[in-house]
Order: C-alpha cells, then structure tokens, then sequence
C-alpha cells in the first residue's frame, strides 16, 4: 500500500468519466479543479464524474478546489511577439487604448507604483526576463533579458514582490460558493500572504456549516516571513514551487521545500509538494532521471502528497505520468520502511502519546497495521504524523471525513457503521478488512480504540492476532 499521496489535477486530457476511472484504477488519491482554467459547468460535469466513480467502486478520492487568486496577468497580443535580447518592451496600465508596438497591457494597475528601477519581471514563471528601466504614470519599460515569444494572456511576477491585490478576488469568492454547492473536500487558497486570508476563509466556511478544509498554497514571497502562523492557520499546506520560484530566486525553492514540509510534519498538518514533478512527461513517456530524484527527494522529506498539474492536465501521458510516481514512491517507500524509529516527540497531551505510542509498538512488533476508529479523523491525523511503517486503516462514519483523510500520509481510510459499543465497531472493521483481503488470518495488527470499561469509555492500545 503506497503511503504518499497522489494529488491530480484534471483537465482536458483527463475529464472525461473513462479516464477519470483509469486515474481511480492507477492511484489517484485527490483529484485537483484548477480554477484558473475552465467554466463553472466543466468543474461540476468533473465534480459529478469523480462522485460517480467514488458511489460505483466504493472508492473515495477527494476533491480539491484550487483558486485561481489574485494573478497578474499580460494582455492579449494581436499576435505573438519574439522577443529579442535588448529589445524594449513597455508594460502599460492604459486600458482599452490602442498600443504602440513592443507594448502590452498588465491587469493589475498596482503594477507601476509596485515595481522599482532594477527590479526583474518574470513572464510566464522566467520563460521571459525583463529588467525595469523606467516607470512612469502608466508605463513600465523594460529591457529584455532573454530571448522569447510573447503569448497573450502570460502569468507575471515580480522577483521579490507580492502584488498588492485582495487575498480572495471577486472570482475567487464565486468559485469558494461553488465549492459549497457541490460539497468539495479541499480549497486550495491561491498566492497566500498572511495567516488572516486562512483564518477568515475558515470561519466563513464555518458558518456555512460547509466541511471543507482549507489549504494554504505557499507561492508569494510575502507569505515566508509569515509562515508559521499560516502553516498554525491552515488545516494544511501545498508548497506550489511554480510561482514561488518566480517571486523568489529559484535556489531558494528546494531549502523553503525541507522547511516547509519538515514545520507541516511537526504541526502534523498534511503538506503537498507541487508543480513540475515530471514536468517532462507532458510530451514525452518517460520521465527525466532528475524528476525521478525530485519525487524520491519529496517521499524521502515525508510529504503527505505530491502532485501532478499540467502533467495530467493537459499532458501527451497522464496515465503513465500517474504510474510513474506510484512506481517510484513505493519503490522508496519500500527502502524507507527499513527504518523503524518514530521521529515524533513525546507529549503532555494524552491522545499525541497514544498515537505515538501505538506507532511505536507497531513498528517493533511489525505488525501487518494499525486499525484505528475515528469519528473526526483526529486520530488517524495523530497517528499520520508519527509515520508508521504499516498502514493505517482509518475507519470512521462519515464520508467526508474518510475523503479528507485521504491526503493523510499512510491513512487507508474505510467506511464503517460506528456502534455504540466500541467492540462491535471494532469486528465490523476488522471484517471489512478481511473481507477485501487486505489483511488475513493470522495477522497481527495494533487497534486503537475506545473500549467499554465498568460502563465508561476508555481509550485503549491493543494488540490482537486477527
Ligand atoms: P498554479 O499553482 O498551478 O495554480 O499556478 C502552483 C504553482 O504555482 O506552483
Ligand atoms: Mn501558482
């Protein structure tokens, strides 16, 4: 059973029912709705597909709802235009107005009075460079950097700074009612600056009674210096190395990578590492040695997920691009499973310890896994974040909460009637288990459970030979 999740993100190649089963078929944890593209109706045909497949196979990958945020975009171009090394081009915020040549407009008009003298604009993620010469009330001149074709409508950045726009855009709202109506289980939040975007995002949903967690990507310079209170806001986090290389220097990526994932690991929140993965499979079949190091690097860090975007997208091979990190995560995983330590601290607080504990046998005794019931999931998280080499069969109620743990690092989780008396939980999972011949007779897992002792509920660490 692969421990890391697979995060997909579904596009023209992969929307259609046929090919969102075959996603089913080859791993696909949680199917990701990327905002920025395609109208509301497309993302509910997609939404309606993936529940379809969940009710048919009794499977329960999870949705998540990526924003598209406050992006700063150029204007649409005539037609395409080479861009040479030296040339000038102007960034303008006159709307509307005819354009001289080697001129485009940008949509954001904080643009002019954001940017400085020297400061490096990157189009397209660092496709184009483009270095500020000038500015005036409405213009940015800037010298070309490095040679490229300008498409209409290409996403801009500026190295080092976070434009000024609202945290959730009017669009962005429209899509987070959306993600109410058809009952998602993630909303990724797009370019997060500050922890109050989370926090108000949450309550908001709070009050809606919608259960939906809320994710914060980290992809603006500006949030890093805010990171621990984001990362204390958030239910969890997606490190969208994309823009993020873009508002910061490139080699910053890998190390705000391990810290990231390494802060998300101690808060036990579940962390995604995201874009490029097997950037190279969205032409060809098979992936660059590097990638394959890029995904062994991010299963290694223990992140809870790692991600597909245009790969599955849009890509020539979603299928194989899919099969790829299956492959490489288990054969990792395999190799890391040697190791049998649990990193967590101890704790002063009861239900951490126990988690932690019940890991820690199961790991000395090798146990075939660790059977946990979990009305809110909070166990299992418990349990996530310690590691444990043997799967853990989360067993809850509610299928939202068995969808949401769906993120979580080595949670199988499974459907069960809870009973009022833990005992009768317990069989029934452990019939479930059998039953789909994930494990068998004479296998020796960890339960951790309420009991009923002297008419109270106790919580307990067992252990029982199936
Ligand atoms: P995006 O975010 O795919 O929505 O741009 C991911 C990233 O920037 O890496
Ligand atoms: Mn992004």
């Amino acid at each position: 059973m692969r421990k890391t999740k697979i995060v997909c993100t579904i596009g023209p190649k992969t929307a259609a029912c046929e090919q969102l089963k075959q996603l089913a078929e080859g791993g696909m944890n949680v199917a990701r709705l990327n905002m920025s593209h395609g109208t509301l109706e497309w993302h509910r045909d997609v939404i309606a597909g993936i529940k379809r497949i969940n009710k048919k196979f009794g499977l329960a990958i999870a949705i998540l709802l990526d924003t598209k945020g406050a992006e700063v975009r150029t204007g649409d171009l005539k037609q395409d235009l080479p861009l040479k090394i030296g040339d000038l081009l102007t960034l303008t915020i006159r709307h509307r107005a005819e354009l001289e040549p080697y001129s485009v407009e940008v949509s954001h008009d904080g643009f002019v009075r954001e940017v400085a003298v020297g400061d490096i604009v990157l189009i397209d993620g660092g496709m184009i460079r483009l270095k500020v010469l000038e500015i005036t009330r409405t213009d940015v001149r800037c010298e070309v950097l490095d040679e490229g074709m300008l498409t209409s409508r290409r996403h801009l950045n500026v190295r080092g700074k976070s434009a000024d726009l609202p945290a959730i855009t009017e669009k962005d709202w429209i899509d987070i009612e959306f993600a109410i109506a058809e009952r998602v289980d993630f909303i990724a939040l797009s370019f997060v600056r500050q922890a109050a975007a989370i926090t108000g995002l949450i309550g908001y949903l709070k009050e809606k009674q919608a259960p939906i967690s809320v994710l914060a990507k980290i992809e603006s310079a500006e949030s890093i210096p805010h990171l621990d209170e984001i990362i204390a806001a958030s239910h969890g986090i997606m490190i969208a190395r994309g823009d993020l290389g873009a508002e910061l220097p490139y080699e910053e990526v890998p190390l705000l990578q391990d810290e990231i994932v390494r802060k998300c690991r101690a808060a036990g929140k579940p962390v995604v590492v995201a874009t490029h993965m097997l950037e190279s499979m969205i032409v060809n079949p098979t992936p660059t040695r590097a990638e394959v190091t890029d995904i062994t690097h991010a299963v290694q860090q223990g992140a809870d997920a790692i991600m597909l975007s245009g790969e599955t997208a849009t890509g020539q091979h979603p299928l194989k691009a899919l099969g790829v990190m299956d492959v490489v995560a288990r054969r990792i995983e395999r190799h890391l499973a040697q190791d049998t330590t649990v990193r967590v601290k101890a704790s002063s607080q009861s239900k951490e310890e126990i988690s932690r504990s019940a890991a820690i046998l199961g790991n000395n005794l090798g146990v075939a896994g660790t059977l946990v019931i979990t009305r809110r999931g909070l166990m299992a998280a418990l349990l996530s974040k310690c590691r444990p080499v043997a799967p853990i069969f989360a067993f809850t109620n509610t299928t939202h909460v068995r969808r949401r743990l769906g993120l979580y690092w080595g949670v199988h989780p499974l459907l069960v009637d809870l009973s009022n008396d833990p005992e009768v939980s317990i069989q029934r999972a452990t019939e479930k288990l059998l039953r789909r011949k994930i494990i068998a007779p004479g296998d020796r897992i960890v339960v951790l459970s309420d009991i009923l002792a002297g008419g109270k509920f106790v919580e307990t660490i067992q252990v029982r030979i199936i």
